[in-house]
């Protein structure tokens, strides 16, 4: 299996070529050259599959001969040692709940898988790695968590002071190692053009191989697929209509569905539900795709102003923009209503929704309103302890720690504070 560019000026690289690399030398996303629909039978007989199976069916063409099988296997059997519960909060409403692993947010299981490919990678080398990776929250600790003590591989993770939650920060910055947290006076949108610039810089590629570990690298976006197939094995009823609602960012996870669905997955619609930063609800109402500045919200792995994973959502459908809006609707929903969301959920059923999750549920409720004939998956993407002074100001309860937070809520914070790109590049030189 060979990856291209999309911007198609690079060589074809294959999985291994392309998850070192990050991005193509010409800035371009990797995208796979093929993808061959699994066998009707597979989803058929889903059940009868463990997740590991299910796992491996989905991803394997994708790795080629990259990985062989024993290794794949095992790789997939270590990155997924957790569960993905599938909750009925309401009739026909399920919850997808991605936050069993140990940073708490669905990001652990790419950043877990990469971890383990890049260290397979290098197992008979000494070549040294720098993974540099911008984070709106959550992937900083999942990349943290999934690369600590990994041969080889070096972790720089830069963050916009203030902007992340407490748990969060105390996760990318708390474990030390081979672990470095940079903290930057800046929003997101700042921390990650840093990072890309960063590997346009011939004065650091010279001297040190970066990679990425944001969801540009297929190694961090394709195991997402997973978790659609994951959701359809647990349905009881596979017969009605299934619409799944991504609470979406960077548009890695929403755009690893669709992988799934052009593998066979049956999935009728996707509903791409965001905070305040409405890119991509503005392109689908108008047809004109227009990066904004992003926004501080409360459901802040979300608050993205240039999606990097939407070009790869537009080839998905061959750019074909009436093919795209068949599949996908998208809705942007303010604080306040997510807030109230959370509320609404917690009072219905008991159920506690972080502001993510609650984002989610309001696309499906939006989408699937005055729809009788469906069931409606939202993804649930991190636990509510992650966002503890907003969750339980709404819910007014208190949130036990679960024992994953215990471990580093404690510990001293280590970071280097920088405000300037120089900055950062003397960091990595250094
Ligand atoms: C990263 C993240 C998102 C957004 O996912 P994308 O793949 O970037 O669209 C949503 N919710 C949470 C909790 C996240 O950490």
């Amino acid at each position: 299996m060979k990856f291209f560019s999309l911007h198609n000026q690079s060589p074809k690289v294959n999985f291994q070529e392309a998850v070192i690399q990050g991005i193509a030398p010409d800035k371009g996303l990797y995208f796979p050259e093929k993808i061959s629909p699994l066998p009707r039978e597979f989803f058929e007989n889903i059940e009868q599959f463990t997740n590991h199976e299910i796992a491996y069916q989905l991803i394997q063409q994708f790795v080629g001969d990259a990985i062989n099988e024993k290794d794949l296997k095992a790789i997939i059997l270590d990155t997924l040692n957790f569960d993905f519960p599938l909750i009925e909060i309401e009739k026909n409403i399920f919850s997808l709940e991605l936050f069993h692993g140990p940073t708490m947010a669905f990001k652990d299981v790419g950043g877990r898988f990469m971890a383990r490919c890049l260290s397979y990678f290098n197992k008979d080398n000494n070549n040294e790695v720098t993974v540099l990776v911008a984070t709106s929250g959550d992937t900083g600790g999942a990349v943290a968590s999934g690369f600590l003590d990994v041969k080889g591989v070096n972790v720089v993770i830069l963050y916009p002071s203030g902007k992340v939650s407490d748990v969060q920060e105390k996760q990318l910055t708390t474990l030390g190692k081979n672990i470095k947290a940079l903290e930057v006076e800046g929003t997101f949108d700042d921390c990650q053009k840093m990072v890309k610039t960063a590997f346009l810089d011939k004065e650091i590629t010279n001297k040190i191989q970066l990679t990425s570990a944001n969801s540009i690298n297929i190694a961090r976006w394709l195991p997402q697929m997973f978790y659609f197939a994951f959701a359809y094995k647990q349905l009881k009823n596979k017969q009605k209509e299934i619409v799944i609602s991504i609470p979406s960012g960077n548009y890695g996870n929403i755009c690893a569905g669709m992988m799934a669905k052009k593998l066979g997955l049956p999935i009728a619609h996707f509903i791409a539900a965001t905070n305040a930063n409405r890119v991509v609800p503005n392109y689908m109402e108008t047809e004109k795709y227009t990066p904004m500045q992003s926004v501080a919200t409360i459901s802040n792995a979300m608050d993205v102003g240039d999606p990097s994973n939407f070009i790869r959502i537009q080839k998905i459908y061959d750019n074909n923009f009436n093919a795209l809006k068949k599949d996908l609707s998208s809705y942007s929903f303010s604080d306040e209503e997510t807030k109230e969301a959370m509320s609404e959920i917690y009072k219905n059923g008991g159920y506690i929704a972080d502001p993510h999750g609650a984002v989610g549920y309001l696309g499906l409720k939006k989408y699937t309103k005055n729809k009788s004939e469906f069931q409606g998956i939202f993804l649930e993407t991190a636990h509510p302890v992650k966002f503890l002074d907003v969750v339980e100001s709404v819910i007014d309860k208190t949130i036990a720690f679960p024992e994953q937070i215990k471990a580093v809520i404690d510990k001293p914070k280590v970071t280097t504070f920088i405000s300037s790109y120089d900055a950062m590049k003397q960091f990595l030189l250094k």
